[in-house]
């Protein structure tokens, strides 16, 4: 423990920003480093608790009191070797995971919990920055070949690990850049690109191969992957959205939310659209359905874009700005919350249902909805109810459908691998990864459904366990 005070002495620090009426003009990141100083300072709060509940809430198991310590002595390398052991994207989730840890840290019982996330992000920078982080190829090869497809942040984990344990690992992925979601689909203002590259070389040169512009199932035949490799792993992701069918949805001017994403990520890196492909919300009444990260991350590029004004909707009611008994501590509460776009301007409406969509000359113009409340049926189950004289509507020329996704596409790969389903459509596996196909297995949200980065990477390391298990009879992989 840094120092026994430490949580006496000093207040939490929350993130920085840049000014909002610089930001908006560009879509550099908008969050600002914190400088090694205030991360040291920060990691003082840390109580080194008997029992720490931020490990707990940690799907990766984070050692986090440990760490805090060694960045307050200023044992840099020490933190690193920590963090890097149980984390293979600690400045991927140092800038976006929405730090369930810090749900769970004890100081947040009757304080500001630690500053976890950005303690994370402040050890692997300045490593980086420093100098620490050197290419680490595997002495010893096994000789075994796995085939990963898909380099979303699953991917990325299992495929260190799987070359960590001296496999030979190949990614493809049929995009033509590397990251998944994290590329495109989360905007630059909250992730620069740069960081996934810089982790993709490091990766390329411990040896991974990377196979970008490659589909599998298509550009490489189902076949051959299994000739080819000894095991697969599937970290593919979810990307089947879930549709508003309602009235007018086939009018124009509707898209869904990483159609949107996707081209306004590409744009931002300097690719050129084809003109009659480009969705710009520059001028336009924006609304956005949807009220959850997706959806804040398509009211932050409008802002950018220009657009008139933006008004984002959420079927569901406003949650509650701090803990209730629902969500004792530690429990993840569901609370309200004010990201970085937000701030940036535009109008929040909750307990909305949207009825349908109207338009002029094939293109949407109107949105109309009513709002509702949720009470409780005889068996005390929650139900939604229409307010009665609710009604009204929005002026709108652009709508984005931000609204979740279904299960990952059911492409030729997975069919002519013949996986098997679960209930949701997702790739079902057993407790150890395993699909019903003999030698591959499946991690992320292929498998478990749109989630989060850190579940991401818990499952593609727990994954990677259970693949080197598999071809090797006994593993030193850590289990998660
Ligand atoms: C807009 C948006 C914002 C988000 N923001 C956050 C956030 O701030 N914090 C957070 O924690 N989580 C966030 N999430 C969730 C998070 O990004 C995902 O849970 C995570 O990326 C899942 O990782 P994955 O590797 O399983 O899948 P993905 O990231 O989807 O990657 C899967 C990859 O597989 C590739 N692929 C699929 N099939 C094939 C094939 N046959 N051959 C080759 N390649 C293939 C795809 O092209 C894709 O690149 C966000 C999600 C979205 C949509
Ligand atoms: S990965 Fe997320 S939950 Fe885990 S320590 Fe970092 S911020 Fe906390």
């Amino acid at each position: 423990m840094g120092d026994p005070k430490g949580f006496l002495k000093l207040k939490r620090l929350y993130s920085l920003y840049r000014p909002v009426c610089e930001r908006v003009k560009d879509y550099a990141e908008v969050s600002v480093l914190r400088t090694d100083k205030l991360t040291e300072e920060q990691s003082s709060r840390c109580m080194d608790c008997g029992t720490p509940f931020c490990h707990w809430g940690c799907p990766i198991g984070n050692v986090i009191p440990e760490w805090n310590d060694l960045v307050f002595h200023k044992k840099w390398g020490k933190a690193l070797e920590l963090l890097h052991a149980t984390n293979n994207l600690p400045e991927i989730t140092g800038r976006l995971c929405p730090a369930l840890c810090e749900a769970a840290c004890v100081l947040g019982i009757n304080d500001d919990p630690v500053t976890i996330r950005e303690n994370e992000l402040g050890i692997i920078e300045h490593a980086f920055k420093a100098g620490l982080i050197k290419p680490r190829p595997s002495k010893k090869r096994t000789g075994k070949k796995i085939a990963v497809i898909g380099s979303g942040p699953t991917g990325l984990a299992a495929a260190d690990q799987l070359n960590k344990a001296g496999h030979e690992v190949t990614v493809f992925e049929k995009d033509d850049k590397i990251g998944g979601i994290l590329r495109y689909g989360i905007p630059d203002f909250k992730l620069e690109k740069t960081i996934i590259d810089r982790r993709a070389k490091l990766l390329a040169k411990e040896g991974i191969k990377f196979k970008p512009g490659v589909e599998a199932g298509t550009d490489i035949l189902t076949s051959k992957l299994k000739k080819d490799f000894d095991a697969i792993c599937l970290a593919g992701g979810s990307r089947v959205p879930r549709d508003l069918k309602i009235d007018g949805r086939e009018l124009d001017g509707i898209y869904f939310a990483m159609d949107f994403l996707i081209q306004a990520n590409r744009c931002a890196s300097g690719e050129k659209i084809a003109p009659d492909k480009i969705i710009n919300a520059k001028g336009k009444k924006v609304v956005v359905i949807g009220g959850g990260d997706t959806g804040a991350d398509c009211v932050g590029t409008s802002h950018r874009q220009g657009a008139s004004c933006v008004v984002q909707i959420e079927v569901l009611p406003q949650p509650p700005e701090c803990r209730t008994k629902e969500y004792p501590w530690p429990k993840y509460p569901l609370l309200l919350k004010t990201s970085s776009s937000h701030e940036e301007g535009g109008e929040r409406h909750w307990a909305v249902l949207t009825k349908k969509f109207s338009g002029k000359n094939g293109h949407v113009t109107k949105l109309s909805c009513v709002r509702v409340e949720f009470n409780k049926d005889d068996k005390g189950c929650p139900v939604m109810q229409e307010v009665p004289r609710s009604e009204f509507a929005i002026e709108t020329d652009m709508v984005i459908l931000a609204v979740g996704f279904l299960h990952p596409e059911h492409n030729k790969l997975l069919k002519d691998l013949g996986v098997q389903f679960d209930h949701r459509g997702n790739v079902k596996t057993d407790a150890s990864y395993a699909t019903s196909a003999k030698g591959v297995f499946s991690a992320g949200d292929m498998r478990r459904g749109q989630s989060l980065i850190v579940w991401a990477i818990s499952e593609g390391r727990r994954a990677a366990y259970s693949i080197d298990k598999y071809l090797m009879g006994t593993t030193r992989l850590p289990p998660g």
